[in-house]
């Protein structure tokens, strides 16, 4: 009896498989998906559910829960509203291992790390609690003569927001709360490799108390995205994902009249000065490379080295990398998990072959790194390239896996030219002891998120975070202050209440003051 191959397995096992279907209404959408696609577990390479690949009739129906919801939560006195926010605060708290154990299952990503995306998600989701606060708007008694201006800040309807595999938790709760808090009604369109968190994270709001329709999740690919960029039920889109696709919903969502924030692909290096603490450096360089096998937007993917450093930093982050343990992300102890899909792991293969044949000097090779137990899992050991020049394609492009390259510069000048030159600005750092210098850096540099002696620096979930160039497609960075900005309409209102029988003389001068 031949052995039969992966997709006769994969296609044997689908008649039994789960089915994941939208959540519209508040509830499991009633109506069979038309069309479905595997959902995998890359530690193992088997497929462990099947999920809907929602279209535009899907994306219709949420729409009008979601339009249909809106005026009721719009005008939800500010208080129960908040009091709905604390109560999911309670229950994804109660439930973030249950969050982390799904995304492990479907990401492939260390359970430690999942449970700490979900807890820095949390933090987004405790700053929209205060929503009465936030949503504030301001008086300016006296503007005229007993003219006073009020500024009010509303709810723009309904939201939709995109977003990637890498973070199937922090990132939709860096938007939805955030929109919602703001009095929207929401459409979620998660990615389709990781829809296990998205589903328990429907339940729970509401489990939480949130009226039918104000949360709404539509799973699938290009066909649902491209319907939502163009229905008019929808006010504004919230993007995070790569930049080529980022700049297709930017530039269709705002020609069709919404919008829309995109926040996209990066390539963030961390320059590090003779005068640093090299084995602080080496420590960074190899969790902001390798963490989460890189597939973090935030992810150090180029070391600068600057004057002798590149000759002393590399045994170190040698020694380093050779311990690294990599495996499923469910085992305890282990520092990297598989690449999220087969076909990105190819991907990244390719980028290493491609670095290879430019002439960089290949240290560390994760080819060939194959998982005993789990052959078929989705698995890359570590890459490590020293003499990475700006004309390589492997310095210029994001790679989005465990793949870390230096490049050997002679100078802090030299350095920042080459981090203010490159097309991607979403993060970046410095590593020295000199305080000088870091200063100069956090003011010279064209990048918006800045670390010293910090090689992710991803600002606190109740802040604003975002990038610029090729990095975002918006004019405002998401969460914080700039959130609430994004999610509403800002109306001032010009009020007289003269004094009763007092009425100045009719005049045609514009603007008056009497
Ligand atoms: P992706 O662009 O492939 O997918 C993002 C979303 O768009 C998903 O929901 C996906 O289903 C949908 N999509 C995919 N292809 C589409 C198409 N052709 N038309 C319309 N919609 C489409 O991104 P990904 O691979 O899921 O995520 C990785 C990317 O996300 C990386 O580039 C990473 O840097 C970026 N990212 C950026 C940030 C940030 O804040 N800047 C954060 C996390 C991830």
């Amino acid at each position: 009896m031949t052995t039969p191959t992966l997709p006769e397995r994969e296609a044997a096992q689908a008649a039994t498989l789960p089915v994941i279907t939208h959540w519209i209404d508040g509830r499991v959408d009633g109506t069979a998906p038309s069309q479905t696609q595997a959902v995998y577990n890359p530690a193992t390479g088997h497929v462990i559910a099947r999920v809907a690949r929602g279209g535009a009739d899907d994306v219709d129906r949420a729409v009008s829960a979601a339009r249909a919801a809106f005026p009721a939560w719009r005008d939800l006195p500010l208080i129960s509203r908040s009091q709905i926010f604390f109560a999911y605060r309670e229950l994804v708290w109660r439930h973030r291992e249950e969050l982390a154990s799904l995304i492990t299952r479907d990401h492939g990503k260390t359970l430690p790390d999942a449970l700490s995306e979900v807890l820095r998600g949390l933090e987004t989701i405790e700053y929209a609690c205060g929503l009465p606060v936030h949503l504030a708007g301001m008086n300016t008694p006296n503007v005229s003569t007993k003219v006073d201006t009020l500024t009010l800040r509303q709810p723009l309807g309904v939201a939709a927001g995109i977003t990637p595999f890498n973070f199937p938790a922090m990132v939709p709760m860096w938007i939805y709360p955030i929109a919602l808090a703001c009095g929207n009604t929401f459409i979620w369109k998660p990615s389709s490799h990781t829809p296990g968190a998205a589903q328990l994270q429907a339940e729970l709001w509401a489990e939480a108390g949130l009226p039918d329709g104000v949360f709404n999740v539509v799973y699938g690919g290009r066909e649902a995205v491209d319907a939502m960029l163009v229905h008019p039920g929808i006010d504004a889109i919230g993007f995070v994902g790569s930049t080529a696709v980022g700049r297709h919903v930017h530039e269709t969502g705002t020609r069709a009249g919404k919008r829309v924030a995109a926040y996209t692909g990066a390539k963030n290096a961390m320059v590090v000065l003779p005068d640093a603490d090299l084995d602080l450096a080496a420590d960074a360089a190899v969790a902001a490379g390798y963490g989460s096998a890189g597939e973090r937007c935030m992810a150090i993917t180029l070391v600068i080295a600057v004057g002798d450093v590149g000759d002393r930093i590399r045994p170190l982050v040698e020694e380093r990398i050779g311990k690294l343990r990599v495996g499923p992300g469910m085992e305890p102890g282990m520092d990297m998990g598989p690449i999220y899909s087969r076909e990105h792991r190819s991907s990244i293969v390719e980028w290493i072959d491609r670095g290879v044949a430019d002439g960089a000097t290949l240290v560390a090779d994760g080819r060939p790194f194959v998982h005993p137990e789990y052959p078929d899992g989705f698995y890359l050991g570590v890459t490590l390239f020293d003499d990475v020049t700006p004309e390589m394609a492997i310095y210029q492009e994001e790679i989005f896996g465990p793949v870390l390259g230096m490049v050997r510069v002679a100078t802090y000048d030299q350095a920042l030219a080459l981090v203010n030159g490159h097309k991607y600005a979403n993060g970046t750092a410095i590593f020295t002891t000199d305080g000088g210098a870091a200063r100069r850096f956090q003011l010279e540099v064209d990048v918006p998120m800045i670390g010293v002696n910090v090689p992710i620096p991803v600002p606190a979930g109740y802040l604003s975070f975002g990038g610029a160039k090729d990095s975002a497609f918006a004019d405002l960075q998401m969460r914080g202050e700039d959130g609430i900005r994004f999610y509403t309409k800002q109306k001032e209102v010009t009020v007289r209440w003269p004094e009763p029988g007092r009425r100045g003389p009719l005049s045609l001068v514009f603007p008056g003051n009497a």
